[in-house]
């Protein structure tokens, strides 16, 4: 498995580093976030080294969503949730810490308090109508 010498998630996978595993198959290995946001926060990373989801091969990408839903239902019931966040943070702009890809699954009880904080913006429907043209333009 191709693999990245500096990269602490590639450590992981080859077993340079412990971890607390809870599902493994040819592509993916998922385990426990170190500092968990709620009891029962996974990481799902793809056993080959990508950087962000875009950059990971598309039949990866559905080895890790087939994987995502079948631990989000494990979590679900192991530790009781009501919600489950799925999450991935692609790039430092966006949070992202580790440069190895990696789905979070989150597990959220209703009373755990959290709270999207972030203000919402207001454009004008022809910027809207914009920056949709913009974004198909570049598919
Ligand atoms: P990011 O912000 O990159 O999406 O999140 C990286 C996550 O990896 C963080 O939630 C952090 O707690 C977790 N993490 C970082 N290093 C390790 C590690 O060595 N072991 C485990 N289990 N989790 C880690
Ligand atoms: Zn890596």
């Amino acid at each position: 498995m191709e693999n990245n010498r500096d990269c602490i998630f590639c450590k992981i996978i080859e077993g340079k580093i412990p971890c607390n595993k809870v599902y493994e198959n040819k592509d993916v290995l998922a385990f426990l976030d170190m500092s968990p946001v709620n009891r029962g926060h996974v990481l799902i990373v793809p056993k080959k080294h990508s950087e962000t989801l875009l950059d990971t091969d598309e039949q990866v990408l559905c080895k890790i969503i087939k994987a995502t839903k079948k631990i989000s239902n494990g979590v679900m019931k192991a530790v009781n949730a009501n919600g489950i966040n799925i999450i991935v943070n692609n790039f430092k702009a966006a949070g992202q810490i580790v440069p190895h890809m990696h789905m979070h699954i989150v597990p959220r009880f209703s009373s755990d308090g959290f709270t999207y904080t972030e203000p919402k913006k207001k454009f004008s429907e022809s910027e809207m109508q914009k920056v949709a043209e913009n974004i198909r333009k570049a598919l």
